[in-house]
């Protein structure tokens, strides 16, 4: 018989279930992690809830991931026993955006826990390119990493320079760590959301005091707020419509925009408006090894501090009771943890 492990298993919109899975056989360059700590993403929460447009059940949910290396091929550099982060977006290697260096944006690119399944499990079969050193960060930091980086990345694509005036909208884990890496590269943070009690928790994790509801006056009390020059940078973290259409009016001239929350459909936008300023939009995907590389410098450095993020925590045993009620409600969540010991 086949080994088995236990797994954390979506098997259609509100179902979920922890489940003996077949473990796998390790490909030729693979290795085989035992995982230690597993966030819960949005995307999770989406999976659980029937909201995710692709996703094919039964699925394996997890993609947040730290493990210890139970298995590795001889001569990979890998030593059984080392904890890693996991780089959860498995690239072709071959199509036009993994030859021009951006494998976050492969044209087939597999998302562990969602396109395939994901480490929300005991054990868990992965390309050696996939893992990340995380020597010297702890097991919670190192599944935080993921959630970072994504942060971390649309700050690099957003350009942000020393003393930049950065507007974050949306006050999520992605919209917080777009905040942290904004701060970190030198700008002037100011972080809305809708959700007054969301921006009290956030200003108290992060630091980050300015910040302001998103009422029917948010566009002029940020114009106010800058003197009606507009910001240098906004991320629009929330992946929705009406949002991503108003951050248009918060860049400044000269100004960026980056859509970092995904909406499955159209936006638009006032092109003389859009013109006038010269505004650049951009889309920012997933992350690369340099924003891992970054983010893990970063917890390390003392630069952002995971243990204030992580508000709640459950058990392989007890996620399938857990996450259904973070799914339906969030107060006082920023970041929940499995743990697997
Ligand atoms: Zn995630
Ligand atoms: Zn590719």
């Amino acid at each position: 018989m086949a080994a088995t492990m236990q797994a954390v298993v979506c098997n259609a919109p509100h179902q979920i279930a922890v489940e003996p899975r077949p473990v796998g056989i390790v490909g030729a360059d693979q290795v085989q992690l035992r995982l230690c700590r597993a966030g819960i993403c949005g995307t999770d929460y989406h999976i659980y809830s029937g909201q995710h447009p692709f996703l094919n059940y039964p699925r394996v949910i997890g993609h947040e991931l730290s493990g210890v290396i139970e298995t590795a091929p001889e001569g990979s550099g890998w030593t059984v026993g080392q904890l890693v982060a996991v780089n959860p977006y498995i690239a072709c290697g071959d199509c036009h955006a993994c030859n021009i260096g951006k494998p976050n944006c492969c044209m087939k690119i597999a998302v562990l826990g969602v396109h395939r399944d994901g480490g929300m499990a005991e054990l868990l079969n992965l390309p050696v390119r996939n893992l990340i050193r995380a020597d010297g960060l702890t097991a919670d930091q190192a599944a935080s990493v993921e959630f970072l980086a994504i942060g971390a990345h649309a700050v690099r694509r957003g350009g942000v320079a020393p003393n930049a005036r950065v507007l974050v909208v949306g006050a999520g884990p992605i919209g917080i760590g777009a905040a942290l890496f904004a701060r970190i590269a030198g700008g002037q943070v100011t972080i809305i959301d809708r959700d007054r009690d969301r921006l009290a928790l956030v200003a108290a994790a992060t630091s980050i005091t300015e910040v302001m509801q998103a009422d029917e006056h948010i566009a002029a009390t940020l114009a106010d707020a800058t003197s009606g020059d507009g910001f240098d940078v906004v991320f629009d973290a929330t992946g929705n419509q009406a949002s991503m259409e108003a951050s248009f009016a918060h860049v400044g001239h000269g100004g960026v925009l980056v859509l970092v929350g995904l909406l499955k459909a159209r936006i638009s936008f006032d092109d003389p408006e859009f013109h006038r300023r010269e505004m650049s939009l951009l889309a920012s995907r997933n992350a690369t090894q340099t924003d891992f590389d970054h983010v893990i410098s970063a917890i390390r450095d003392g630069q952002v501090d995971v243990g204030r993020l992580i508000t709640h925590r459950t058990t392989l045993r007890q996620v399938a009771t857990d996450l259904p009620r973070w799914a339906a409600d969030k107060t006082g969540l920023i970041k929940a943890m499995v743990g697997f010991d």
